[in-house]
């Protein structure tokens, strides 16, 4: 199993872990009842459960800095989690999980901002409204403290073997972690900041690990060939060229990352590839986000 999928498991469970999960659901419930305009609403919201996530979300932290830790010793074939899990006494000062304090507290306090709200006669949706933002804090939180925990094991164990790391970005991960993809940086240094295949990024600060925004899956790996980083880049520019992208990213932004790859004087791409993206700038869109599969 790949680091990146452990590190998903391992936030879906603690999203799942009793009163996180709890909480979750009884907003999403809420979310429905808000929805029909239910009279049930405010006796829903004070049954609301406050969720106590800091305890929880740290131990998972921890746990993703050794998968993290785990994969990128297994990569370098230095072989055992011993070097992972002491390495965790040097990263555990550098800040790893500093964005989890506070959110008990936040928890507390939207509930109680809710409940306040309630009694005072506004639309269910203004005195909901602290509940909605905070579980959706709760679940971007969780998800950058993982997926940050476990690529800073995979740095912490490259950086003791004097290796670089390189980015990896899924096929269809967005026009900004598709320029990350390849990059590498060397041990101690951060990633550039400012990269994308779209419009001019005002974002220039450099980047330590991913994530690299909210919802990025992107991870790191012990850079053992340059090859592997070029051929990292090549593939980025080919999901570029031919579209592979989530419906949540805009067509329109695609379609001008495709426009922009296609004018660069070093763009190393099959004619066939070239073709097709450039038959998508001219009509607009791309007709598939997601490769043709097989015919079975
Ligand atoms: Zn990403």
């Amino acid at each position: 199993m790949s680091a990146e999928v452990a590190l998903i498991q391992l936030e879906r469970e603690v999203l799942r872990t009793a009163s996180v999960g709890t909480f979750l659901q009884q907003v999403a419930a809420l979310q429905v009842l808000v929805a029909m305009a239910s009279p049930g609403l405010k006796d829903a919201l004070y049954a609301l459960v406050e969720p106590k996530v800091e305890a929880t979300t740290a131990v998972a932290i921890r746990q993703a800095f050794d998968i993290g830790a785990a994969d990128a010793s297994r990569l370098i074939l230095a072989g055992t989690t011993a070097t992972a899990l002491s390495s965790w006494d040097v990263a555990a000062p550098l800040g790893l999980g500093a964005g989890i304090g506070g959110l008990d507290a936040a928890a507390t306090t939207s509930l109680l901002t809710a409940k306040q709200l309630a009694t005072v006669g506004v639309d269910a949706a203004v005195y909901l409204a602290p509940v909605f933002g905070f579980a959706d804090r709760l679940q971007r939180t969780v998800t950058r403290e993982i997926i940050g925990g476990g690529n800073t094991g995979t740095v912490t164990i490259a950086a003791a073997e004097n290796l670089p790391t390189v980015w990896i970005a899924e096929r269809n991960a967005c026009v900004v972690c598709l320029a990350y993809a390849g990059e590498v940086a060397d041990p101690g240094k951060q990633f550039p900041g400012g990269l994308t295949y779209g419009k001019k990024s005002y974002f220039n600060f450099g980047v330590v690990v991913p994530p690299r925004h909210d919802r990025c899956r992107c991870t790191l790996e012990p850079l053992v060939s340059m090859d592997y980083a070029g051929a990292l880049k090549r593939e980025a520019q080919r999901s570029v060229l031919r579209g592979f992208s989530l419906q949540s990213e805009s067509m329109a932004v695609r379609v001008d990352a495709t426009d922009r790859l296609l004018k660069r004087k070093s763009l190393d791409a099959p004619k066939s590839v070239i073709a097709y993206a450039q038959a998508a700038v001219n009509r607009g869109y791309y007709t598939r986000r997601t490769p043709v599969p097989p015919k079975a």
